[in-house]
């Protein structure tokens, strides 16, 4: 069943979508009244629908249940994610969504290349909304996860620090396997970080340690910077039960 998400709550039994999703629906779609749909609220709640009237502009809902979103998992994962090389964030934005990810911070640490104007990260960080939103209807999440502003290393390790579960993903970690971090645990706010092409500088790793985040291997292989993300990603799920 096609998905939208809204921003209001039911009035009268009723909700409406307007603007692009309302154009997509009536003429790409070509749905029409008595149609299902389901619409989400973003803060976790779906809402079965049936399309009472169908126009380009607006399109007029009757809801006839309300759920919890199926599609957020239990623990709220925050991607903190040192900007790679290229297109490489698009790729690393849209699976990070399918894996849970509820809030992805991009970072600049010592050794990105990519180092974007603040113009270009403007229209760089709209572009990956743009894909959180696509990415988050299409595998049927409660919430568009938020693609924040591009922040230095020390502000990201000092907000990764925030989360009750804060791993710091260090190639050179060899003392402290992914398993022995998160085994076990209630996962309910977790940060991930993982650094760019050229990894952590070592300074970095020590600076992590010190700002409270658990420095954790992925184990003996080198994972590319857009494979890292999504291994943690899914072990985290998968240890959280959301497998
Ligand atoms: N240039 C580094 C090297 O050759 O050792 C590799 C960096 S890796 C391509 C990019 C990021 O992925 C790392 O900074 C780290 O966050 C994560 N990563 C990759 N493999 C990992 C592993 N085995 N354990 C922990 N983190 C890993």
């Amino acid at each position: 069943m096609p998905r939208f998400f809204i921003q209001a709550r039911p009035v009268d039994g009723f909700l409406a979508i307007e603007g692009e999703d309302a154009h997509h629906i009536s003429r790409v779609l070509r749905m029409k009244p008595g149609d299902e749909v389901t619409l989400c609220d973003s803060a976790g709640a779906d809402f079965d629908c049936i399309i009472e009237d169908a126009s380009p502009s607006l399109v007029r809902c009757r809801v006839r249940g309300e759920f919890a979103s199926a599609g957020e998992p239990s623990a709220f994962i925050t991607l903190f994610m040192a900007l790679p090389k290229a297109d490489k964030m698009e790729f690393i934005i849209q699976k990070s969504v399918e894996l849970g990810a509820s809030r992805i911070v991009p970072f600049l640490s010592a050794r990105c290349v990519s180092r974007p104007n603040a113009a270009a990260l403007r229209k760089k960080t709209e572009r990956w909304q743009r894909i959180a939103a696509e990415a988050a209807k299409q595998c049927g999440r409660g919430l568009v996860p938020q693609v924040c502003e591009t922040i230095p290393f020390s502000e990201a390790v000092r907000q990764a620090a925030e989360s009750d579960t804060a791993l710091f993903f260090y190639e050179c970690e060899r003392d402290a396997p992914l398993r022995g971090a998160i085994g076990g645990r209630e996962l309910a706010s977790v940060s991930v970080t993982i650094g760019p092409e050229g990894g952590f500088a070592l300074e970095e790793a020590e600076q992590a340690r010190a700002g409270g985040l658990q420095s954790v291997s992925l184990g003996k292989r080198i994972l590319r910077c857009e494979t890292a993300p999504l291994a943690a990603l899914a072990a985290i799920l998968y240890e959280s039960g959301n497998f």
